[in-house]
Protein backbone atom coordinates (compact mmCIF):
# COMPACT_ATOMS: atom_id res chain seq x y z
CA UNK A 1 0.00 0.00 0.00
CA UNK A 2 1.04 3.50 -0.64
CA UNK A 3 0.36 6.11 1.65
CA UNK A 4 1.76 9.78 0.55
CA UNK A 5 0.56 12.38 2.53
CA UNK A 6 -1.12 15.67 0.74
CA UNK A 7 1.41 18.09 1.91
CA UNK A 8 4.01 15.45 0.27
CA UNK A 9 2.36 15.67 -2.80
CA UNK A 10 2.06 19.07 -3.30
CA UNK A 11 6.30 19.15 -2.46
CA UNK A 12 6.64 16.68 -5.48
CA UNK A 13 4.06 18.90 -7.85
CA UNK A 14 5.71 22.18 -6.85
CA UNK A 15 9.43 20.62 -7.42
CA UNK A 16 8.05 19.09 -10.66
CA UNK A 17 8.88 15.38 -10.33
CA UNK A 18 5.23 14.88 -10.67
CA UNK A 19 2.41 16.76 -13.16
CA UNK A 20 -1.02 16.70 -11.20
CA UNK A 21 -4.47 15.83 -14.01
CA UNK A 22 -7.13 18.03 -12.12
CA UNK A 23 -10.91 17.45 -12.75
CA UNK A 24 -13.60 20.35 -13.89
CA UNK A 25 -14.16 21.13 -10.26
CA UNK A 26 -10.16 21.09 -9.77
CA UNK A 27 -9.33 18.19 -7.73
CA UNK A 28 -6.33 16.61 -8.01
CA UNK A 29 -6.71 12.78 -9.88
CA UNK A 30 -4.37 10.31 -9.71
CA UNK A 31 -4.29 7.49 -12.48
CA UNK A 32 -2.34 4.29 -11.85
CA UNK A 33 0.55 5.65 -13.73
CA UNK A 34 0.70 8.56 -11.39
CA UNK A 35 0.89 6.20 -8.65
CA UNK A 36 3.48 3.52 -10.02
CA UNK A 37 5.77 6.78 -10.61
CA UNK A 38 5.20 7.44 -6.62
CA UNK A 39 6.08 4.46 -5.80
CA UNK A 40 9.20 4.87 -7.97
CA UNK A 41 10.04 8.29 -6.23
CA UNK A 42 9.10 6.62 -2.84
CA UNK A 43 11.36 3.44 -3.17
CA UNK A 44 14.29 6.29 -4.67
CA UNK A 45 14.05 8.30 -1.23
CA UNK A 46 13.53 5.38 1.64
CA UNK A 47 15.15 2.37 0.08
CA UNK A 48 17.74 4.35 -2.14
CA UNK A 49 18.42 7.19 0.34
CA UNK A 50 18.24 9.69 -3.16
CA UNK A 51 17.13 13.27 -2.09
CA UNK A 52 14.19 15.25 -3.97
CA UNK A 53 17.58 17.25 -5.83
CA UNK A 54 18.70 13.53 -6.81
CA UNK A 55 15.32 12.54 -8.35
CA UNK A 56 15.41 15.59 -10.57
CA UNK A 57 18.62 15.13 -11.80
CA UNK A 58 17.47 11.29 -12.95
CA UNK A 59 14.18 12.34 -14.87
CA UNK A 60 16.55 15.15 -16.59
CA UNK A 61 18.71 12.05 -18.24
CA UNK A 62 15.66 10.72 -20.38
CA UNK A 63 17.02 11.92 -23.50
CA UNK A 64 13.63 13.55 -24.64
CA UNK A 65 15.13 15.25 -28.14
CA UNK A 66 15.09 11.86 -29.43
CA UNK A 67 11.09 10.69 -28.13
CA UNK A 68 9.94 13.94 -29.55
CA UNK A 69 12.10 13.92 -32.74
CA UNK A 70 13.86 17.86 -31.20
CA UNK A 71 15.73 19.62 -34.06
CA UNK A 72 19.35 20.50 -33.97
CA UNK A 73 18.45 23.99 -33.83
CA UNK A 74 15.99 24.14 -31.58
CA UNK A 75 17.73 22.11 -29.28
CA UNK A 76 20.37 24.46 -28.76
CA UNK A 77 17.54 27.07 -27.89
CA UNK A 78 15.54 24.66 -25.60
CA UNK A 79 16.62 24.90 -21.93
CA UNK A 80 15.87 21.68 -21.00
CA UNK A 81 18.23 20.27 -23.20
CA UNK A 82 21.06 22.67 -21.48
CA UNK A 83 20.06 21.92 -18.03
CA UNK A 84 20.88 18.70 -15.97
CA UNK A 85 18.28 19.77 -12.93
CA UNK A 86 15.03 18.31 -13.43
CA UNK A 87 12.44 16.81 -16.19
CA UNK A 88 11.98 19.21 -19.17
CA UNK A 89 8.41 18.88 -18.59
CA UNK A 90 9.21 21.54 -15.81
CA UNK A 91 10.30 24.21 -18.78
CA UNK A 92 8.34 26.68 -20.25
CA UNK A 93 8.30 25.82 -24.15
CA UNK A 94 6.79 28.35 -26.05
CA UNK A 95 7.56 28.00 -29.73
CA UNK A 96 9.56 24.68 -29.67
CA UNK A 97 8.32 21.40 -30.74
CA UNK A 98 7.09 21.29 -26.97
CA UNK A 99 4.81 23.79 -26.85
CA UNK A 100 1.31 23.09 -25.77
CA UNK A 101 2.13 18.97 -25.99
CA UNK A 102 0.55 17.06 -24.05
CA UNK A 103 3.01 16.23 -21.11
CA UNK A 104 0.99 14.20 -19.00
CA UNK A 105 0.84 11.61 -20.96
CA UNK A 106 4.33 12.29 -23.36
CA UNK A 107 6.47 8.61 -23.69
CA UNK A 108 8.94 11.10 -22.18
CA UNK A 109 7.47 12.01 -18.98
CA UNK A 110 6.01 8.60 -18.34
CA UNK A 111 9.53 6.71 -18.68
CA UNK A 112 11.23 9.58 -16.25
CA UNK A 113 8.42 7.89 -13.59
CA UNK A 114 9.46 3.99 -14.57
CA UNK A 115 11.95 2.82 -11.67
CA UNK A 116 12.77 -0.08 -13.79
CA UNK A 117 13.09 1.54 -17.59
CA UNK A 118 14.98 5.07 -16.01
CA UNK A 119 17.44 2.09 -14.11
CA UNK A 120 18.89 1.23 -17.48
CA UNK A 121 18.51 4.52 -19.25
CA UNK A 122 20.43 5.88 -16.51
CA UNK A 123 23.12 3.10 -16.44
CA UNK A 124 23.34 3.46 -21.04
CA UNK A 125 23.47 6.84 -20.48
CA UNK A 126 26.62 6.53 -17.69
CA UNK A 127 28.00 3.78 -19.76
CA UNK A 128 28.26 6.08 -23.02
CA UNK A 129 29.66 9.12 -20.68
CA UNK A 130 32.63 6.91 -19.69
CA UNK A 131 33.33 5.40 -23.09
CA UNK A 132 33.22 9.20 -24.29
CA UNK A 133 35.76 10.47 -21.64
CA UNK A 134 37.62 7.42 -22.45
CA UNK A 135 37.69 8.27 -25.90
CA UNK A 136 39.00 11.51 -25.23
CA UNK A 137 41.73 10.94 -22.91
CA UNK A 138 42.65 8.42 -25.51
CA UNK A 139 42.61 11.09 -28.27
CA UNK A 140 39.93 9.76 -30.35
S1 LIG B 1 6.06 17.15 -24.31
FE1 LIG B 1 6.70 17.70 -22.22
S2 LIG B 1 7.45 15.79 -21.32
FE2 LIG B 1 7.35 15.49 -23.55
S3 LIG B 1 9.41 15.97 -24.28
FE3 LIG B 1 8.17 17.85 -24.42
S4 LIG B 1 8.52 18.96 -22.50
FE4 LIG B 1 9.19 16.85 -22.21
Amino acid sequence: MLVVSVQTLRMYERRGLIIAQKSAGNQRLYSQSDIERLKCIRTSISKHKISIEGIRRIQSMVPCWENVQCPMEQRVECPAFAASDAGCWTYKHKTNVCAGRDCLHCKVYLLAGDCEQIKSLVHHQTSRLSETTDDLQKGK
